[in-house]
């Protein structure tokens, strides 16, 4: 099947034709043709697959007619991450070079007025994340009920990161006469729930998620020790020839912790989380584009959509908890043909989720051994000999104080990654989060900060914080 038998515009087909695609995807070819029937559809589909095509192609088309009036979009797309937002708008941008769309994007973390302007205009597009486009509505900035076509994306990553009553308040501002696409990586029952009170009467397609990894990406495992993670990541680190590589952590709060443990041991590296602003989040994505940043730390929902190519290694710091995520991770190494690694770091305690991984991926993923693993174990020792030490201070300094009911309630773990889009900028910035980490429960403050002997100053970083860290956050709170 070609692009032209979807039924797709000349002006449309001219700009995939530039984008050098020869054939629809397979979500493509199952989507486009309902979309453009007006139909509504419920599509299972992950990034990766081309979704996003599927949905933008169309729309171009379907909104060729008609006109944009002040404030009131004609179509909204909604997205979980900020990043993902942008590449949608990128994908429109490419799409639609010989369709003259208006579009704005509503992400959080750029600065409202501008979006207000384009929105002053009139807008055939609107592409948003959940907190910010009400953001907007509240101060009635934009209206809905002019929206005839509506995109949920990635429902289950909004579902996820608990933006679904946002969700579900921006439907409820909708027409309920209108077109919905509802796309999600996995159809849960809670999902098919959640479909159903937004569409009506749709059309199924579903495009099964990959579940190989590429043959071009070799694939190791590290069994270890919870605290021979750093030590042994470092060692590999240092030992592959590791052009410049993803290091994924499971929580934002270990990006920063682990950040900050490969600064402070002379690794060129950055980090990828949702409580960074916008604009350092471009800044350090556009850094490891140019090779400025090595190594970039990140949390999946951060890097999730990301396309960077050539990247040489993935690393695992955690075993993802969700086994698909497996395959996102080590799909950004290896691509086109290149030769990929990807290496995990894997704990006793991982066992679960190291079953769910490699039933997905349907093999055994080769267990590694690490030359001088003795002296990762004896760095390990001394690192949890320090921590059981400070959590000692820490305890006593809480009964002396009375705070222990503060602390426990800091130490406790977030149920859900917090909406990324209403973080006040005060705790978006690397040197917060270090400050962050350092006022939690086993922090290292009585700890000295000239010791060599364990990875101290991640914890401790307070008045050692890097000059990176205050060149990166003053430029960007700067803009
Ligand atoms: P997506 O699933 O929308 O995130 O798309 C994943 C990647 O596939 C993006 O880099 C797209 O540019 C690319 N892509 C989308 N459609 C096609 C196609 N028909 N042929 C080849 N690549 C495509």
């Amino acid at each position: 099947m070609t692009f032209a038998d979807l039924g797709l515009s000349p002006d449309v087909l001219k700009a995939v034709e530039e984008t050098g695609y020869k054939n629809p995807t397979p979500i493509q070819e199952k989507a486009i043709p309902y979309v453009l029937m007006g139909r509504d559809v419920l599509g299972t589909a992950q990034t990766g697959t081309g979704k996003t095509a599927s949905f933008t192609l169309p729309m171009i088309d379907i909104l060729a007619a008609g006109q944009a009036k002040a404030r009131m979009p004609r179509s909204l797309i909604l997205e979980p991450t900020r990043e993902l937002a942008a590449q949608v708008a990128a994908n429109f941008e490419t799409y639609g070079k010989y369709s003259k769309l208006s579009m704005a994007l509503l992400i959080g973390g750029v600065s409202f007025s501008d979006q207000d302007a384009k929105l002053d205009k009139g807008v055939d597009v609107l592409i948003a994340t959940p907190g910010r486009l009400l953001d907007h509505v509240e101060r009635g900035k934009v209206m809905l009920n002019g929206v005839k076509t509506l995109v949920i994306d990635e429902a289950d990553r909004m579902m996820d990161m608990g933006f679904i009553p946002d969700v579900e308040r921006i439907v409820s501002l909708l027409p309920p006469l209108r077109q919905t696409l509802f796309f999600s990586a996995t159809m849960s029952k809670d999902m098919r729930k959640l479909a159903d009170k937004f569409l009506h009467n749709p059309k199924e397609v579903a495009v099964s998620p990959p579940t190989s990894t590429a043959a071009t990406v070799t694939q190791q495992l590290l069994m270890v020790q919870k605290m021979e993670k750093r030590p042994a990541l470092r060692k590999l680190l240092r030992e592959q020839d590791v052009k410049n590589a993803f290091i994924f952590c499971n929580r934002k709060k270990d990006v920063d912790i682990l950040l900050g443990s490969l600064i402070k041991h002379g690794f060129n590296a950055g980090a990828l989380h949702g409580d960074m602003t916008q604009s350092h989040r471009m800044e350090t994505l556009e850094k490891f584009k140019n090779n400025e940043i090595k190594l970039l730390v990140c949390s999946d929902v951060a890097a999730r959509g990301i396309d960077v190519s050539a990247v040489s290694h993935v690393f695992n710091f955690d075993v993802p908890t969700h086994a698909e995520d497996y395959i996102h991770r080590i799909g950004r190494t290896g691509r086109a043909g290149q030769e990929g690694h990807a290496f995990t770091l894997a704990t006793k305690a991982d066992e679960k989720y190291l079953d769910a991984v490699e039933k997905l991926v349907g093999r055994q993923i080769p267990r590694m051994t690490l030359s001088g693993m003795e002296e990762v174990a004896e760095e390990a020792a001394r690192i949890s000999e320090r921590e059981k030490r400070n959590s000692g201070r820490e305890k006593s300094g809480q009964r002396k104080s009375g705070s222990r009911k503060d602390s426990a309630k800091a130490a406790a773990p977030r149920k859900s990654e917090p909406r990324e889009e209403k973080k006040t900028p005060a705790a978006a910035t690397p040197a917060a989060a270090a400050k962050t980490a350092r006022s939690k429960p086993n922090g290292s403050k009585s700890h000295s900060r000239h010791s060599r002997d364990d990875d101290a100053p991640v914890l401790g970083l307070g008045e050692n914080v890097p000059a990176f860290f205050n060149i990166t956050f003053r430029k960007s709170a700067e803009k």
